[in-house]
């Protein structure tokens, strides 16, 4: 009989009927299997298990574990693991710098203040993407001391940082993004925007979503002084994510 963490156990069907056959024979009442197996002198130790071992105590657990068999069957043995991320980001707009969101140069009195070319939007896609998959934050990717970095294209940073995740195992189920700025109306520019994501992620288009709302004149994106983004991914991984360290 092995256990892990006293939730996960596996035995010989074998042994355990016997085990059980032998309880109720002599009216024993054991306090888990495990005192069962031991009674009739079976060897009980603890081994590195796997999440995908459940205990079935109802229905429902069956049901759970019938799909994990079939999971084992078509020979994809892992379960899948979602994550969420989340990404905020604000820049200051200043005169002379132009203005870029989603990768389009959108016409406007002024632009955002930045090492890169300051697109708040996919600043904040990229901390998302990086959040669900436990890789930190942009700017210890692409720090803003460094010049290889000053005055990049934020897309280009986006497809590195997709090819992050990917390499993890992960691919994108889902993106809602949502720039915060007072003026210029930016719905126009959604389609070219949303263009720009996807071929820098190389994902279809049902998995993006963009939004745009200004704060009623209330704050530092209601002032006109700066505008703000934020986003929220859903990650997916196949394979045999430890769910515990
Ligand atoms: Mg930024």
């Amino acid at each position: 009989m092995q256990t892990v963490e006293a939730k996960r156990q596996a035995a010989e069907t074998a042994l355990l009927k016997r085990a059980f056959a032998l309880a109720a024979e002599e009216g024993f009442q054991g306090t888990d299997e495990a005192s069962i197996l031991e009674r009739i002198g079976a060897k009980v130790s603890i081994v590195q298990g796997s999440e995908k071992n459940i205990k079935v105590t109802n229905a429902e657990d069956l049901k759970l574990a019938e799909a994990l068999c079939e999971d084992l069957k078509s020979g994809d043995v892992g379960m899948s693991v979602f994550r969420v991320g989340h990404g905020f980001d604000a820049h200051k707009l200043v005169e002379g710098r132009p203005l870029v969101l989603g990768g389009e140069v959108i016409p406007h009195d002024r632009g955002l203040l930045g090492h890169s070319d300051a697109d708040v939007l996919v600043h904040a896609l990229c901390d998302a993407l990086l959040g669900a998959a436990g890789l930190g934050d942009i700017g210890q990717h692409f720090p803003d001391s460094d010049p290889a970095y000053k005055g990049i294209s934020s897309i280009v940073l986006l497809g590195e940082v997709g090819g992050k995740v990917y390499r993890q195992g992960f691919r994108l189920i889902n993106a809602d993004m949502t720039l915060i700025a007072q003026r210029p109306k930016l719905s126009k520019y959604f389609p070219a925007m949303i263009g720009n994501i996807r071929n820098a992620l190389g994902v279809t288009r049902s998995c993006l979503n963009l939004k745009a709302t200004t704060t009623e004149q209330m704050g530092f994106t209601g002032r006109d002084e700066g505008m703000a983004a934020q986003a929220v991914v859903c990650l997916m991984k196949k394979d045999q994510v430890p769910l515990t360290d």
